[in-house]
């Protein structure tokens, strides 16, 4: 690993002010997706700025808006009343992921920041355009089972691979950001980008803009959600498919409906179309075998992924089936 400089910053203001000073710098969460990547070489920051600095505190409003610091950790999110009390999709989405060693470091700012697990990225005998822009993509006609079926392009076909991520684009979270020109929100849906032509630029931040909270709107009322994640493994494995839907149900009629898909794009894919399929349409398997159908019309396969189209489609209907169940 090569050497660096590790400043704790004290606050908001002296974390911003050392990234600025010093281009080479990034901030450290817990660590535990960046410090694996600078073991391997892939990332070699000159210095790491602790931001522990950040808020942890997890809050309600009066207006039941629910905001979470960035340095609150998966696990303290997860088991919060707050969150187990209103969004119970929340918790078990973060607790379907890594271990629970990993979830007492991992932090929500890292989380939402974390790197994709395309093995090609993390073999530097491989071509990796997000490694190294311009180098040629090797996932492209390599083995690429688990990549992505929408908005992939042959700069990169990469997932972002958050549980966390998908369960907050169902619930309309919001992200706080500050940067030296001041604070600004962008919804959790709009932050990471698809790849387009530069996969390397994978969020909408700036240079040197910290995330110092999630806010979560409250759920519609009588909403139900949940999180379902598909992998090869019970567990310490990621999504190859995962969903997040949330229905609002008025006399046997969806009136509401938020679906978000996981393990398959290069950010947590909000499905627009199934929604539009959901809303107004009576609770039975015929609308939620259209709301499948819909979810999984844009996919494209990849060489190795085509069964990534059938699952999707059919964790989407097993999800919708079983919130079905509830109302
Ligand atoms: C073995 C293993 C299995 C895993 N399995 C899963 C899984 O199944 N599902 C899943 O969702 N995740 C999984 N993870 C990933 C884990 O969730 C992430 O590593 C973790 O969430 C990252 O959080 P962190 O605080 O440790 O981030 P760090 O490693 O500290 O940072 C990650 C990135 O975020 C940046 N950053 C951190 N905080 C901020 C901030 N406040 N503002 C701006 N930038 C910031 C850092 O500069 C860095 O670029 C797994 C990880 C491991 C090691
Ligand atoms: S899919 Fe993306 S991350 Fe993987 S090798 Fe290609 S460019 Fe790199």
């Amino acid at each position: 690993m090569r050497e660096f400089t590790y400043l704790r910053a004290s606050n908001v203001a002296a974390a911003l002010n050392t990234a600025r000073a010093d281009g080479g710098s990034r901030y450290l969460g817990g660590g535990t997706n960046l410090v694996d990547l600078m073991r391997e070489n892939i990332e070699t920051p000159d210095t790491l700025i602790d931001v522990s600095c950040l808020s942890s505190a997890i809050t309600v409003d009066d207006d039941s808006r629910i905001m979470i610091g960035a340095a609150a950790t998966n696990t303290a999110v997860a088991e919060h009343p707050l969150i187990r009390q209103h969004h119970p999709m929340l918790s078990r989405a973060i607790l379907s992921g890594a271990s629970g060693q990993i979830r007492n470091m991992a932090t929500v700012g890292g989380n939402l920041l974390q790197r994709t697990r395309c093995l090609y990225f993390y073999d530097d005998a491989a071509r990796c355009n997000k490694r190294l822009p311009g180098d040629g993509c090797d996932a492209v006609d390599g083995f690429n089972r688990m990549h992505a079926i929408f908005g992939a392009t042959p700069s990169c076909v990469a997932t972002h691979p958050s549980d966390m991520c998908v369960a907050l684009a169902a619930l309309d979270a919001v992200v706080h950001i500050k940067g030296y020109d001041g604070a600004r929100t962008v919804p959790l849906v709009d932050f990471h980008r698809l790849p387009g032509e530069s996969p390397d630029v994978e969020t909408i931040l700036a240079d040197g803009e910290l995330i110092t909270a999630v806010e979560l709107p409250p759920p519609p009322p009588r909403a139900i959600a949940t999180y379902r994640k598909v992998r090869d493994r019970a567990s310490y494995a990621f999504a190859l498919v995962s969903v997040a839907a949330l229905i609002q149900v008025e006399d046997g009629r969806i009136v509401s409906a938020r679906l978000a898909l996981g393990g398959v794009a290069h950010k947590p894919w909000r499905a627009h179309l199934a929604e539009q399929v959901l809303e107004g349409a009576p609770v039975n398997a015929a609308t939620f075998g259209t709301a499948a159908a819909a979810a999984i019309a844009d996919a494209r396969a990849l060489k190795d992924n085509e069964f990534k189209i059938e699952l999707a489609k059919n964790t989407v209907f097993a999800v919708l089936t079983q919130l079905g169940d509830r109302t």
